[in-house]
């Protein structure tokens, strides 16, 4: 596996957009921790409420919830912005309805790094992707153009932003880029424990050990193309 190149540092507002509650907490958190304690800002903007994410819990309940949830684990990494775009879970589906709502965020929170989830069919080898992820993350990689064309999605979100200089794919099995969380990982994992009605309809472990077994296995592999420091990767698309 290639060395990861340090993520760019020279940026001060970031806007996350993910498809799911949960979906930055398994690692991209702790990287966000690091960012938000250097004093830059980061908002978080969820597609859906993750209200088909619970088997045993009917989406009218589980959305609230998991909503709840998902501003409580943004609340340990420093991130007080939480907006949610009520796609329905399971079926987004990229097209320009879903552009044009990630292009007005983009235009009224005015980021210089757009980071997203991985888009690709799958997370490596065999392992296949959900159809959430692949067509939200690339709707953002578009829209992070969009949002920049006074001329697509006119009004929308206000004026044009054509201010994002980058797009990172968070999870990306083809990653480029790391961020050293050995200061952070705690805080990623107390913010992915904080999915606690998630976790514990997924397993039997204690929420706390799954957290921290899961995402220190991540952060180690990791090291072996960082230099030997734990960290979270990146692929990152310059624009
Ligand atoms: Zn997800």
């Amino acid at each position: 596996m290639n060395p990861l190149e340090p993520m760019p540092d020279d940026w001060q507002r970031a806007l996350a957009i993910v498809a799911h509650p949960d979906d930055l907490e398994y690692g991209c958190a702790a990287a966000i921790a690091g960012w938000t304690g250097a004093g830059k800002h980061v908002a978080y903007l969820l597609a859906t409420r993750g209200e088909a994410g619970i088997d045993t819990l009917e989406p009218g309940k589980a959305g609230p919830l998991r909503e709840q949830e998902q501003r409580a684990s943004a609340a340990v990494v420093g991130v007080d912005v939480v907006e949610f775009l009520d796609h329905a879970d399971g079926v987004i589906t990229y097209g320009t309805r879903l552009r044009a709502d990630l292009a007005a965020a983009i235009r009224r929170h005015r980021p210089e790094l757009v980071i997203t989830l991985n888009h690709h069919d799958t997370w490596g080898g065999t392992s296949w992707n959900t159809p959430d992820h692949r067509d939200l993350g690339r709707a953002v990689l578009d829209a992070a153009g969009d949002a920049g064309n006074r001329w697509i999605f006119p009004g929308e979100g206000g004026e044009p932003w054509n201010g994002v200089r980058w797009v990172a794919v968070a999870a990306s099995p083809q990653a480029t880029h790391a961020v050293d969380v050995t200061d952070t990982l705690e805080l990623g994992v107390r913010s992915l424990v904080e999915h606690r009605a998630y976790i514990k309809a997924l397993t039997d472990q204690d929420p706390e050990d799954y957290a921290r077994e899961l995402l220190t296995g991540f952060a180690t592999r990791t090291a072996e193309r960082f230099g030997g420091r734990p960290a979270v990767t990146f692929e990152l698309f310059a624009r």
